[in-house]
């Protein structure tokens, strides 16, 4: 198999089959995220991805999931997936859900029908680090793109059948702005149809440019205890019927099934209960020993 690190996959899909299709990533720019930095970003030879394919039919002939490496294999044109998909078909016969990260501005150069034929290829799930929907707090990470693409590119998604992930970053605002940033997130969210929803709190990795901001003054960061006020104020304006996980809470994930709505109650209750009881020096600690997203 070929594999270019790191590889990054989805945690809550099967580990295995894994394809590379793409090394690295596009944009390389957001200012919390360090873990391709040292990677060209790359589009992997047809042989290559053949081969590897060849590979997984032999070990797991009858595969119905797989995962397309790496950071934003979206990013490909109709032109070069639509092989791909087909290939992965005829090597793998039963396949039935093919899942891809990808960035927001990665469907910009797809219209609905290809989005639509490509779902008919197989590909019908995606995630996007959408991070926030702020305007102020994407250009502060620089993501490169604002909350209407947000909104825009989902209802190509939508109206193509392709169902998607959201995630909210908490506390990549910093104090200065994180009112807005789960405001807004929220409200943009909402005016979305993601299959899932997932939070995660902000650590800063060194090398990246927001903790040297934050070293020199220039961003403030969120204690342990502001990230989950931030992310209740979040969780209280989501109005989206999706599946809901998030790290917060001290005994692990909350991770619903497709029923936010159903549990919101129960969510904020649970986020409340955290911040009345969870020991914040200790998710600190535990958030100081991450050594990757
Ligand atoms: S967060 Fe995602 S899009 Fe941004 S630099 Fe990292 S891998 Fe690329």
């Amino acid at each position: 198999m070929h594999f270019t690190e790191p590889v990054y996959r989805n945690p809550y899909w099967p580990t295995w089959p894994l394809l590379e299709v793409t090394r690295g990533c596009t944009h390389n720019k957001c200012a919390f995220c360090t873990m391709y930095k040292g990677v060209r970003f790359g589009v992997a030879p047809m042989d290559e991805v053949e081969a590897d394919l060849a590979e997984i039919a032999t070990m797991t002939p009858h595969a119905r999931t797989i995962q397309l490496l790496s950071a934003n294999p979206l990013v490909l044109s109709f032109d070069k997936m639509a092989p791909i998909l087909e290939k992965i078909r005829e090597y793998l016969p039963d396949m039935e859900h093919v899942y891809a990260a990808g960035r927001v501005t990665d469907l910009r150069n797809k219209t609905v029908e290809q989005l639509r034929h490509l779902r008919e290829l197989g590909l019908n799930e995606i995630s996007m680090g959408t991070e926030s929907g702020n305007d102020w707090t994407l250009d502060r990470i620089h993501k490169g793109y604002h909350a209407s693409d947000i909104v825009e590119q989902c209802a190509k998604l939508d109206e193509a059948g392709i169902a998607y992930w959201h995630t909210f970053l908490n506390g990549v605002a910093g104090r200065s702005h994180s009112r807005e940033h789960a405001l807004h997130s929220a409200e943009i969210f909402n005016q979305t149809h993601p299959i899932v929803v997932g939070t995660g709190g902000l650590t800063l990795f060194p090398g990246t440019p927001l903790l040297a901001d934050a070293e020199r003054g220039a961003f403030d960061p969120l204690t342990e205890r502001e990230m989950m006020e931030e992310e209740l104020l979040f969780v209280e304006n989501l109005e989206c019927d999706s599946a809901f996980i998030t790290h917060h809470t001290i005994g692990g994930a909350i991770l619903t099934g497709p029923d936010f709505l159903g549990r919101k109650e129960q969510i904020v209750a649970a986020l409340k209960h955290e911040l009345e009881h969870a020991d914040m020096d200790l998710l600190a600690w535990r958030r100081a020993q991450k050594q990757t997203l």
